[in-house]
């Protein structure tokens, strides 16, 4: 998109022991070419338990790779059993969390009033949220998709504050494209980041929207991100299952801008 830096963002979701996410850093880094990684902001979401491990790998060998959770808790500290805080996050040098992606939406009910609440807390913690929005399949074939996704960014921007929309990352997922194989049409990805924006626009102001960077996910593959990254609205990816394959993830990072 015109002027916005591509974000290639791989979320290995619940894979990869704390050794084998060291493995995968490395292999990623020996085969990324400092001007390629600042070309595209490339940032990796490993498991809560591999952050400590991947920030000793970037660091020590002073690695322009960013870094992230998976999700965070609502609140900063406290009685809350197995969960994660922004602070605690924060002080691993975690500069991104992925908020409201579709398996937790799913797997652990969150609705787009605990989403919101999560991206209050990655601002009190200094963390850039990258909040996804996506709709299930019924939705698209029954033509509400638009709709769908524009009440769920929304839901999920609820109370957020123009200095933070500024930083903000949307990532559109249809869930139906998630590691399905299915990918999203270019023109399709295009259609609902455009939709975004819009409501973005709406929401805050066009110049404002106009800075955001608004991400397309589900089943990005090397053979298909070069097309959707060309797309105007389309900024970068939210990447799964090929971020756990270097080869793979590396030609998706070259692929933009
Ligand atoms: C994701 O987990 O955000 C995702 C898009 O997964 P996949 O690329 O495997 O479809």
């Amino acid at each position: 998109g015109t002027g916005r830096q591509t974000l290639v963002a791989g979320n290995w979701k619940m894979n990869l022991n704390h050794l084998e996410a060291i493995a995968l850093v490395q292999k990623i880094a020996y085969d990324l070419k400092p001007a390629e990684l600042e070309t595209v902001e490339t940032v990796i979401f490993p498991p809560f338990i591999d952050l400590r491990s991947v920030q000793t790998a970037i660091d020590g060998d002073k690695l322009a790779i960013g870094y992230g959770a998976q999700d965070l808790s609502p609140f900063d500290s406290g009685a809350h059993t197995g969960d994660v805080s922004g602070p605690m996050l924060a002080k691993l040098g975690c500069g991104y969390v992925i908020v409201g992606h579709s398996e937790r939406r799913t797997d652990h009910h969150e609705d787009d009033a605990l989403v919101a609440a999560k991206v209050a807390a990655a601002y009190r913690s200094g963390l850039t949220p990258i909040v996804c929005v996506g709709e299930h399949e019924d939705v698209r074939v029954a033509g509400n998709h638009v709709e769908h996704c524009l009440a769920q960014l929304e839901g999920s921007l609820a109370g957020l504050k123009p200095a933070q929309a500024k930083t903000v990352v949307i990532a559109y997922e249809p869930v139906w494209a998630i590691g399905t194989g299915r990918t999203a049409s270019a023109q399709d990805a295009q259609d609902m980041c455009a939709a975004l924006r819009e409501r973005l626009a709406g929401l805050f102001d066009a110049e404002l929207a106009a800075g955001i960077r608004v991400l397309y996910g589900g089943s990005v593959k090397a053979s298909s991100a070069g097309e959707l990254f060309t797309m105007p609205d389309v900024d970068g990816g939210l990447v799964g299952g090929a971020s756990l394959v270097a080869e793979e993830f590396t030609a998706i990072v070259r692929s933009g801008p």
